[in-house]
């Protein structure tokens, strides 16, 4: 029977080693960076989670939260992290015009945080020094489209159908009053103008909440009144492109191998618009790059939490907030 000395001894020796053990595995681990994402299903975002996890992997601990499309739900995550006391926070704002208060949590505790995709409204990140935001230029996805608009127009004459030297397209919006799709809408169209291209409208814009079946039943309408004169299909996402295409391989153009093609374009570089894309029967989308915007937002926190400015070291720069890196999309052909 071991003696109460032995037993307390014992006791000692194993919490000093216990708190050795802990203080190696933090070290080894790095610093605890806490990361809330507005929601784990959704494609775009889940090749962002990769890249973060990869870009962290081995220099940091990183404890991750699904936001289930719920800010009450993130804004409880973000209370834990905090009570924890992670040395940087990762945001995916669930509901972007919610940041004021959890810019306010974080900045009590003096926690960098970066923020990114869900554009919070950059005013509000710089009541706090220690807040950053990562994302893309809405402009840019439309921009890319018009460029993308004008090698089409250059690649084949025969997409003038009535031969007049104007490109005859309809419009597929997201949403009404939605900041992307805004852009989207306005600047493919400003930059195939831009560069030479005479753009004529075919009938209204149509407003289809990014949505495949509500885009294939407003191309089937426009198809009914203007069959021949549609000679080009812009679209703000690839899920509306789709729709377009469905519409479209019903009455045989755009199929596979096929002799009739009206050129679509999309946005985002779903799996479906790439599968499209590589069969024919789509011409291009703007791909958002989701690993390139992981790798920024994992290197502009290791910055932060190492007490380094943000940019420190990185090919990265501040859009003209001063707060804000915008990551380039980029164009996707066959
Ligand atoms: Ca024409």
């Amino acid at each position: 029977m071991k003696s109460v000395k032995a037993r307390v001894l014992l006791a000692v020796c194993m919490a000093v080693l216990g708190i050795l053990a802990a203080a190696a595995a933090a070290f080894a681990a790095g610093p605890n960076i806490g990361v809330l994402i507005y929601k784990y299903d959704d494609t775009y975002i889940s090749t962002v989670r990769n890249a973060l996890n990869k870009a962290l992997d081995g220099k940091a601990e990183i404890t991750m939260q699904d936001g289930k499309g719920d800010q009450a739900t993130q804004n409880d995550q973000l209370d834990v992290m905090i009570a924890k006391g992670m040395d940087g926070i990762i945001v995916n704002m669930v509901d972007a015009q919610a940041a004021a208060g959890v810019v306010e949590k974080i900045k009590a505790t003096g926690t960098p945080v970066v923020f990114f995709n869900r554009e919070p409204d950059l005013n509000v990140l710089k009541t706090y020094d220690k807040a950053v935001f990562v994302g893309t230029n809405a402009a840019d996805a439309g921009r890319m489209q018009g460029d993308i608009i004008k090698q089409l127009w250059d690649s084949n004459p025969a997409f003038d159908l009535n031969k007049d030297g104007q490109f005859q397209y309809v419009m597929f919006k997201g949403e009404p009053d939605n900041p992307e799709a805004i852009a989207r809408t306005e600047f493919s169209v400003k930059q195939a103008e831009a560069n030479g291209i005479k753009m004529a409208q075919i009938g209204e814009t149509f407003v289809c909440n990014w949505d495949t079946a509500q885009a294939q039943t407003a191309m089937e309408s426009a198809l009914a009144a203007n069959e021949g004169k549609i000679e080009l299909v812009i679209a703000n996402n690839d899920s509306m492109a789709m729709g377009a295409i469905a519409a479209l391989s019903n009455i045989g153009y755009n199929l596979e191998g096929g002799s009739k093609l009206i050129p679509v374009i999309g946005v985002d570089a779903t799996d479906q618009a790439i599968d499209a894309i590589s069969k024919g029967i789509m011409s291009a989308t703007v791909k958002q790059d989701g690993e390139a915007m992981g790798n920024a937002v994992a290197a502009i926190m290791l910055n932060m939490v190492a007490g380094k400015t943000p940019l420190d070291g990185t090919q990265y720069a501040y859009d003209d907030s001063g707060i804000a890196v915008r990551i380039p999309y980029s164009p996707y052909t066959k």
